[in-house]
């Protein structure tokens, strides 16, 4: 089996490549954003057949950095959709909606795709779930709490005997503040997630509480779940990655250690379990774990995310692009952290809905969104 990573510069990615690195896998695609030095490591060591970067001058400074290598070198979305197809399995690492189209070109190509991107199908849920059925490729989940529930499945043959979808959610830096303190805390205390390192965006999304709002619309549309059956709940030790409660009353749940590599490995191997980088949990080391209702008051972001997710259509296509702009604009100090749900709600209300939208017009409404978002923002 060889794979692919898209978006190998960043968190996701490079444990991504930590993995492979483990588990002697052939890499045969890897694509960065900006990082040409990063990149140019990636590649004298995995020694994939092609390598993408986010411009075509990023790509000649690549290509300067690897003369002599036989790699290929192109850049942009083109570059993207040519990685998306080039392995047997991709794993989408990109942040944010650069993300959707080379995974619906993964898709149409019947790939393995593990889906670490949430975006995709927070904006294209529908398209991309209905795609996957229409070819038959198989959409296995990063984000822990997905590759939790969906371990949790593994036996089950009806999913009408599933009552819920439990989330479980580390609450992020902000815990336990009300709306009014919330108001002013800075970029630095948002970046400093308690359990997980990851990208700035999903920190971010983790602080306001976005992020488990995008990942309920996520389990909505991976589980076929309407929004009444997937509930959030917080459990700040991380150590639960998700339950499933069925409608005899059992839950099952997935534990173990906070770290992104174990829930990559499954995607690529399943349904074999290897041994894993990841350090194994102690049960006799993680202390009592703890479970609490979110405060949807204080973190009015996972209220707008049900919304959007009960409004369907191109409304999760308007939640994300406007998140993802305000959460720009806020890691550039150019807005308040109170500023991220004002501008979604505001964007939610301004850029009219379409039910069953194709693609075109969830680009659309992205582009609306962040329109919005700018216009919104103040000086
Ligand atoms: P990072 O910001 O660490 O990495 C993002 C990657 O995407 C980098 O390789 C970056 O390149 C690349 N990239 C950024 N913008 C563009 C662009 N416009 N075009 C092409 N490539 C681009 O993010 P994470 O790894 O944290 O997250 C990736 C995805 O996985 C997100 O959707 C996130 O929600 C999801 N996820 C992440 C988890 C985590 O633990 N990190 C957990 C669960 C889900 P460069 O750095 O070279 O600019
Ligand atoms: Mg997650």
């Amino acid at each position: 089996m060889s794979i692919a990573v898209l978006g190998s510069t960043g968190s996701i990615g490079r444990q991504t490549l930590d993995v492979a690195r483990q588990l002697h896998l052939p890499v045969q695609a890897l694509t960065a954003g900006s990082n040409v030095a990063e990149m140019a490591r990636q590649c004298r060591e995995f020694r994939p057949s092609l390598a993408v970067m986010s411009t075509p001058e990023l790509a000649e400074a690549l290509a300067k950095q690897l003369q002599g290598l036989p790699i290929a070198i192109l850049s942009g979305k083109a570059g993207l959709l040519a990685a998306a197809t080039a392995a047997d399995t991709v794993i989408t690492a990109v942040v944010g909606m650069v993300g959707l189209e080379p995974t619906l070109a993964a898709i149409a190509a019947g790939k393995r795709i593990g889906l670490a991107n949430k975006e995709t199908l927070v904006c294209a849920g529908e398209l991309v779930m209905a795609a996957a059925k229409e070819t038959g490729a198989e959409i296995i989940p990063v984000d822990s709490e997905h590759s939790a529930i969906f371990q949790c499945l593994a036996g089950c043959r009806d999913r009408q005997q599933v009552k819920r979808l439990i989330l479980t959610c580390s609450g992020g830096p902000f815990y336990g503040m009300t709306r009014d303190a919330l108001a002013g805390v800075t970029r630095a205390h948002a970046l400093r997630h308690p359990n997980w390192a990851m990208g700035a965006k999903i920190t971010i999304d983790s602080a306001t509480l976005m992020n488990k709002g995008l990942e309920v619309i996520e389990a909505m549309h991976l589980y076929a779940m309407p929004l009444e059956q997937v509930q959030v709940v917080i459990h700040r030790q991380s150590v639960i990655h998700s339950l499933v409660e069925f409608t005899d009353g059992a839950m099952l749940a997935q534990l173990g250690s906070p770290d992104m590599r174990l829930p990559i490995q499954l995607a690529l191997t399943w349904p074999d379990r290897k041994p894993c980088p990841a350090p194994a949990l102690d049960l006799l080391q993680c202390g009592p774990l703890t479970f609490d209702r979110p405060d949807m008051e204080a973190f009015p972001c996972l209220g707008l995310a049900m919304a959007a997710a009960k409004a369907g259509g191109t409304a999760g296509a308007v939640l994300s692009g406007a998140n993802e702009v305000a959460v720009e604009l806020f890691l550039q100090d150019r807005i308040g952290f109170s500023d991220i749900s004002r501008l979604v709600e505001q964007a939610l209300d301004d850029v009219p809905q379409t039910a069953g939208p194709n693609l075109a017009q969830i680009l659309e409404a992205d582009r609306l969104a962040r329109q919005s978002v700018i216009a919104h923002a103040g000086g």
